[in-house]
């Protein structure tokens, strides 16, 4: 992995002013956050060094302004959601650069939080403008990035900042860096990769990537659809992309020469409807799926055959739901084989990182996200970090 500084490489922070990107992008509901994880995730880092006397400024975005003042857009919004997760009073700050920030540092006591307003609201950030982040870094000592999920973006708060201040990774950013090489940078072999979900389309460059880096790649959900298709199977009205197949076969020739054994169900649960518990479900073959009917979620011997795939590996990446898990029966595959690996992590076996927003909710349905060495709430930035790509925000925290 390459190297960055953290929270241990500073020295007295007493009275210098920290800058620290955060993931404020809250889901609200009446004027307040409905989930507060990323607050949470971030509360170690921002106390750390408020507790170590620094003069705290927060720095983040919130919806998308476009460059404009936006009134219901304000960070704000969510000053009180802040406030009482850190257990902090936070002083709201309405510029991100300039003498009001300045006037407000000069208030703020060693060991205060201030919010900056969005970031977003300056056509700089989106542009990463060099002048731009030049004035919000006139008025700190240090920056901070503890938003992973926005690394994925070249932004003036997730990149250009980096280089016009000293900069460090903060604890969540530090966590979620080493758990993914963990997973894929320096795993311990074999490798399993699970990716599941609706679409082969939106996951072509996972696939691409990991067929190179695993010993095994397990495709389910729709997406297996179209590579069942592609090896001559009559998936019905299963959701399929049949114009990918002649990719789907690509991507299994090189997974054959790389040694990369991709696992494809060979049992499945159909029905003609999509419903809940619908009376036309059945477990069949993939070879006997009839016309009228959709493969909803893998079946019970290909769920039974890739927990002992797991039980020889020792660690596993996982994206994407093996089924339509939102709707009975069709969550079975997936929670059954999210327990099995959950089991396997808390025997000391495996190291388990998933990531992806279904992903996270169906660990969540199955009751065993906890249980898992590593889950990633990062959306884009852990899709593009599985596609091997270098994140603009990680790389230019690297020493
Ligand atoms: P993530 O958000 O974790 O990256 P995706 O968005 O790629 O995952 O995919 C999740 C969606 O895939 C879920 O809404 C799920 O219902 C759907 N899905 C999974 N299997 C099937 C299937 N066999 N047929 C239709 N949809 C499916
Ligand atoms: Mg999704």
């Amino acid at each position: 992995m390459a190297k960055f500084k953290t929270l241990d490489d500073l020295g007295d922070v007493a009275g210098k002013v920290a800058l620290v990107r955060v993931d404020l992008n809250l889901p609200m509901k009446d004027g307040s956050a409905t989930d507060v994880t990323r607050v949470e995730a971030s509360m170690p880092t921002i106390l750390e060094l408020a507790d170590a006397g620094a003069k705290v400024l927060l720095l983040a975005h919130f919806g998308r302004p476009k460059g404009q003042r936006h009134s219901t857009l304000s960070t704000s919004y969510v000053q009180g959601d802040v406030s009482r997760v850190l257990g902090r009073e936070i002083m709201f700050i309405s510029e991100v650069a300039g003498p009001v920030v300045e006037q407000s540092i000069s208030i703020l006591r060693n060991g205060d939080i201030g919010l900056l307003d969005n970031v977003r609201f300056w056509p700089g950030e989106e542009a990463n403008d060099p002048e731009f982040a030049k004035g919000i870094a006139a008025n700190a000592d240090f920056y901070v990035n503890d938003a992973f999920s926005a690394a994925h973006r070249a932004h003036a708060s997730t990149e250009g900042l980096a280089h016009l201040l000293p900069a460090y990774a903060g604890r969540a950013m530090e966590k979620e860096l080493t758990a993914l090489d963990k997973a894929l940078g320096n795993p311990e072999q074999p490798v399993a990769a699970v990716v599941g979900g609706a679409k082969v389309s939106t996951k072509l460059a996972v696939l691409e990537n990991l067929v190179g880096r695993v010993q095994h790649l397990i495709i389910g959900g729709g997406m297996a659809n179209t590579f069942l298709a592609a090896r001559g199977v009559d998936v019905g009205k299963s959701l399929c992309e049949h114009e990918l197949t002649a990719t789907a076969n690509a991507i299994m020739d090189k997974a054959d020469h790389a040694g990369c054994t991709v696992h494809l169900p060979y049992d499945v649960v159909v029905a003609k409807e999509f419903a809940a518990n619908p009376p036309s479900l059945r477990t069949c073959n993939v070879h006997e799926v009839a016309a009228d009917e959709m493969i909803l979620d893998i079946g019970p011997q290909a769920t039974e055959a890739l927990a002992d795939v797991l039980k020889t590996c020792r660690t596993l990446v996982w994206n994407g739901p093996l089924g339509a898990f939102e709707t009975e029966p069709f969550d079975t595959a997936t929670v059954a084989l999210a327990r099995t690996a959950a089991a396997l992590t808390q025997d000391g076996s495996l190291v388990s990182v998933a990531g992806g927003g279904d992903t996270v909710a169906a660990l969540n349905h199955a009751g065993v996200a906890k249980e898992f060495t590593y889950v990633s709430t990062a959306g884009g930035a852990f899709l593009e970090w599985m596609e091997g790509k270098e994140l603009p925000g990680v790389a230019a925290l690297t020493c």
